[in-house]
């Protein structure tokens, strides 16, 4: 079958994009691999409607919206290769198996890379994030610990600081604020700690510990980290696509990239990162699909 457009992650931007898609009366096949960036938090904010939601639940709630449309078609697959070859995209996937579309939207998403700091991982998503918007409304009235061990570092602190004041920063050894910075952070009374961390120590999810290699410890139980953030998939380079100064996927305001046929949103394309953004992300490539359609058949 040759479908109309292949939607390539079913985050929030791939499934918005399928249900406008589905609801345009086109056929749609979403090929998802089911490893969001926020699998690890337990709540998404900001999203109206949908405040407090869990990740989980916001999927199931979707999948129920699209399966009211008969011309999507749901597969938990990874893709592995997208093809392009005499107007036909030639997809295949890790399980092996191939798809056809005439078109395609790219909304596989961002990954995080987190600081190489022992535990670090144990905790992210639960006591320590990285986006304040998410999750500095439930983190306004507990101290805090910044990790600074990244570009943006400062960024990082200063919009941290619009819903708690309360913070450490935690460089790791690194050189990640320059002396102006630092003039700035001394000036506003928060404290730089610049010893390397050995590992962070805690339970269930929660942190309780910072451990230093000189033997001191901090006692802190939740915190920001400055995340680098990566394309979660190598398609945009594969395929040549244009990207922005800030490494997203170049698109127009439907969502088009710079090659033909090929639509991007979401977290990939344009941020800042937010499931409400990438969801309009999505909606807008769909839109630009559908609209190049009927120019051309019209
Ligand atoms: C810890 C944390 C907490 C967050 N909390 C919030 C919050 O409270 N509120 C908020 O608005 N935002 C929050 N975010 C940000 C939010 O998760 C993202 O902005 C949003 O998920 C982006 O949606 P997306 O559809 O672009 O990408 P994603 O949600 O990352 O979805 C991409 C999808 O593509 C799939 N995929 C990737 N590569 C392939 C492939 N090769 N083949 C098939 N499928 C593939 C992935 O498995 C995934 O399902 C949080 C992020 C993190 C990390």
């Amino acid at each position: 079958m040759l479908y109309d457009c292949a939607v390539i992650g079913g985050g929030p931007a791939g499934l918005n994009a399928s249900l406008v898609l589905g609801r345009g009366r086109k056929e749609v096949i979403l090929l998802d691999d089911d490893a969001p960036r926020n699998a690890v938090t337990q709540e998404s904010h900001n999203f109206i409607t949908r405040d407090g939601i869990e990740p989980v639940e916001f999927r199931k709630a979707a999948y129920a919206d699209l399966k009211k449309y008969p011309g999507i078609v749901i597969q938990k697959e990874r893709v592995t290769d997208i093809n392009p070859a005499d107007a036909v995209f030639h997809i295949q996937t890790e399980a092996g198996k191939n798809y056809e579309a005439k078109t395609i939207i790219l909304s596989t998403g961002l990954k995080d890379v987190l600081p190489d700091i022992e535990g670090i991982h144990n905790f992210y998503g639960t006591s320590l994030f990285s986006c304040p918007f998410c999750d500095g409304w439930e983190l306004k009235d507990t101290p805090l610990i910044f990790i600074a061990d990244g570009a943006f570092s400062f960024h990082g602190v200063k919009m941290v600081s619009n819903w708690n004041k309360n913070i450490v920063i935690c460089t790791n050894g690194k050189e990640s604020l320059s002396p102006e910075q630092r003039d700035i952070l001394a000036k506003k009374q928060i404290e730089v700690i610049d010893d390397e961390i050995l590992r962070l120590q805690g339970e269930n999810g929660q942190l309780k510990t910072v451990q230093f290699k000189n033997g001191k410890e901090l006692h802190k139980e939740a915190g920001f980290i400055s995340a680098k953030m990566e394309q979660a998939a190598p398609f945009a380079e594969r395929l040549g696509l244009e990207l922005t100064d800030m490494g997203g996927i170049k698109t127009d305001p439907y969502g088009r990239t710079s090659i033909k046929g090929i639509y991007a949103g979401g977290d990939n394309a344009a941020g800042p990162p937010q499931l409400v953004i990438a969801a309009s992300e999505g909606s807008k490539a769909a839109i630009g699909v559908i609209t190049d359609f009927v120019e051309e058949t019209f």
